[in-house]
């Protein structure tokens, strides 16, 4: 090996076009390469509060917090002096620590229909082991998911519409056998009939449905009501299982998630994001019976060397244990309520009729007129136009997410100056963009 150590004089340096020599397009996640937006990305140095800084030192209100992890705000003193305290102890050691049955007793007790947790280090991976979960349980392999939602990046869950509308579908990456999309079937958020007529052709064959139970990787759909309720009746009565992929929702809509927040309870759960403190961590949970099919009790397989990690513990715990303390959702949602409000006040003097979906601390601007109900209406919105927006308040030192289809995520460390700031940039970009 090698060792070397790039050195570049400030001024020259230009991390991105480095950085595409090493990393595909620059990156280790996609979205993260501005590709949808034009331009090229922000180099984080740092992080405090509701901000992130710069390799230049540049600030911006950020909105992205890390794609919804972030709710306490960066660095947030608590969570640091956890991963620091674990850090001094050791930061693995493959064995059982005493985190991990705190962790997993707080996820029981917060989350209504989780009664045993699995933790794991990413919400794919939770997806990826709840479905062999269900499958197991079920004895059927087919998997029902809704256009538009995502669930991480495994096998039978990159796989979209084909041209049939109730058959032949077809990976949406290559590399994915079809083998494995033709077990993966998709329906349309909102529309429990097209869930009915996907059980009437596969009779006893449905292993599972997966919803999020509001949909946050196609900007923000919310479930029209009576929607999860009648998805979970369907499920009970045909003998699938409804799984709830909370990995954004859960931790954000309530300290229980949207299960307790729309008071459905799914019969599988996958958890991600918040439930890290910013470290890589997921989870998925059932009742025990569902549960305790997993190996070592039962003899579904999964494992993993980082599972349960110190330090990710010890910052997800330190997370959920603020999370769970009385009123921090009411002044969540007050906060984000005035940034909401704020926004639908510009829109007005403007003359404006974008679509705006929110629901307590996640919020979506969708440019196209009218409501967003629906994956069809999602992606009507100009996506050049969101480019040309994300761009004019990026300018203005706010960080949204670099694509249409995201939500906005504010944080407990947002305070009313940055709201008001945001408030300000929002009517001054909509007004320069035209
Ligand atoms: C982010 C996300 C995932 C995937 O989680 P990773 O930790 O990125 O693997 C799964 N489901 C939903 C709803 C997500 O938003």
């Amino acid at each position: 090996m090698i060792a070397f150590e790039i050195h570049f004089s400030e001024d020259a340096m230009n991390y991105f076009q480095e950085s595409c020599k090493y990393m595909p397009g620059g990156v280790n996640s996609p979205v993260r390469a501005f590709g949808s937006v034009g331009g090229e990305p922000v180099f984080v140095d740092r992080a405090k509060g509701s901000k992130i800084y710069d390799v230049n030192g540049k600030e911006y209100i950020d909105y992205v917090c890390s794609w919804g992890p972030m709710i306490l705000g960066h660095t947030d003193e608590d969570v640091l002096k956890a991963i620091k305290d674990a850090a001094e102890k050791g930061a693995s050691f493959g064995a059982p620590t005493v985190n991990e049955l705190n962790m997993t007793k707080l996820i029981t007790e917060m989350v209504p229909s989780v009664e045993m947790v699995r933790l794991v280090s990413s919400g794919t991976e939770a997806l990826m082991s709840a479905i062999r979960l269900a499958r197991a349980y079920t004895k059927r392999d087919t998997i029902v998911k809704f256009e538009g939602c995502y669930h991480g990046h495994s096998d039978s869950l990159l796989v979209k519409a084909g041209s049939g509308l109730l058959t032949f579908n077809q990976p949406s990456s290559p590399g994915v056998p079809e083998d494995f999309a033709k077990h993966t079937l998709i329906a349309q958020y909102n529309d429990i009939d097209s869930v009915r007529a996907l059980f009437k052709e596969n009779k006893d064959k449905i292993a599972c449905v997966l919803v999020e139970p509001a949909a946050g990787n196609m900007g923000l759909v919310l479930p029209e009501k009576g929607f999860l309720e009648s998805l979970k009746n369907l499920c009970s009565e045909e003998g699938a299982l409804l799984l709830f992929d909370e990995v954004i929702t859960g931790f954000r809509m309530s300290a229980g998630g949207a299960q307790k927040y729309y008071n459905v309870q799914p019969d599988i759960t996958t958890l991600g994001k918040i439930i890290g403190g910013g470290l890589p961590v997921g989870a998925y949970g059932a009742r025990k019976e569902i549960m305790e099919m997993i190996s070592p009790v039962g003899a579904v397989y999964q494992a993993g060397t980082l599972s349960g990690n110190p330090l990710a513990t010890a910052a997800g715990l330190a997370t959920l244990k603020k999370l769970n303390q009385p009123g921090f959702y009411e002044a969540l949602k007050a906060k984000s309520d005035i940034l909401w409000n704020g926004f639908g006040e510009n829109c007005k003097k403007l003359g404006l009729k974008y679509a705006f979906n929110s629901v307590e601390s996640l919020g979506c601007m969708f440019f196209t007129d009218g409501e967003v109900k629906s994956f069809a209406q999602a992606v009507k919105s100009d996506t050049k136009k969101y480019a040309a927006f994300f761009h004019a308040m990026l300018k203005r030192g706010v960080n949204l997410a670099p694509a249409q289809f995201e939500c906005m995520f504010v944080s407990a460390a947002h305070t009313d100056e940055d709201l008001a700031k945001t408030i300000a940039a929002h009517y001054d970009s909509l007004k320069e963009i035209g």
